[in-house]
């Protein structure tokens, strides 16, 4: 991990590329929202970028968002869940988190919602779509996404929000997968499914990414260093 100082700096420097490209593209800086993926580094490096401003965190594994939720529970947080969940692992997610990205089966919806505190807001969502990639696991197909939309609809503790995706792999067009996104919530949203965010772009692509329309980038490495 990164020293302190050096986190706000890495920081800083995030959120001022995150304004230029959104300047670029004839956004507003304020258009597009910044989650610092936090998996693998620890919770001081979270205090760090919080004393710096920061809010929105990502995390990976359920067991690590856990303990990192008890550790920093004196902080106003909003924890992102960025992982593949597994069925028998929804419930810290249900119960910590102000967002998941990545939902692709309906019974894992079904268990968050169920999951979720009567007492919390829905859980905000975001679809996974994997519409060019075959090495990536999760994530459905384009022509799935309406029918887990109107599922997911149904669900009294969950808010259907955006879509959202995995980089594509190295010798695919950058930007395909991108705008491939952007494309098929225009598509949801002629089909009555109304959708505000657009969940792409990590440490390596969240230029391209603003460019073809990301509302909220997903970065760790820019903002915290290497992993552990
Ligand atoms: C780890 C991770 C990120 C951040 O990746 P970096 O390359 O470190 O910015 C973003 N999204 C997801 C889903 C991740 O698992």
């Amino acid at each position: 991990m990164a020293a302190t100082t050096d986190i706000a700096q890495r920081l800083a420097e995030v959120l001022a590329a995150v304004g230029l490209a959104a300047a670029a593209a004839g956004r507003a800086p304020a258009s597009v929202r910044l989650v610092a993926i936090s998996k693998s580094q620890p919770a001081s490096a979270i205090r760090a970028a919080h004393a710096a401003g920061q809010r929105a965190f990502g995390e990976s594994y359920p067991q690590e968002l856990e303990d990192k939720a008890r550790e920093l529970a004196d902080l106003d947080l909003e924890w992102h869940f960025v992982g593949r969940l597994q069925a028998n692992k929804t419930r810290p997610v249900a119960e910590l988190c102000h967002w998941v990205h990545g939902i692709d089966r309906q019974r894992i919806a079904e268990r968050l919602s169920a999951q979720r505190p009567p007492a919390l807001p829905p859980l905000q969502v975001c679809l996974q779509i994997n519409a060019h990639d075959e090495t990536h696991k999760g994530g459905i197909a384009p022509v799935a996404a309406l029918g887990l939309a109107q599922a997911i609809a149904a669900l009294p503790q969950l808010r259907l929000r955006g879509l959202m995706c995995l980089p594509a792999a190295a010798r695919t067009d950058r930007r395909a997968p991108f705008r491939a996104l952007r494309e098929l919530a225009a598509q949801l949203g002629s089909a009555g499914v109304a959708l505000d965010t657009l969940s792409m772009g990590m440490s390596d692509d969240f230029g391209d990414a603003i460019s073809e329309g990301a509302t909220l980038v997903r970065v760790g490495t820019a903002v915290f260093g290497a992993r552990r």
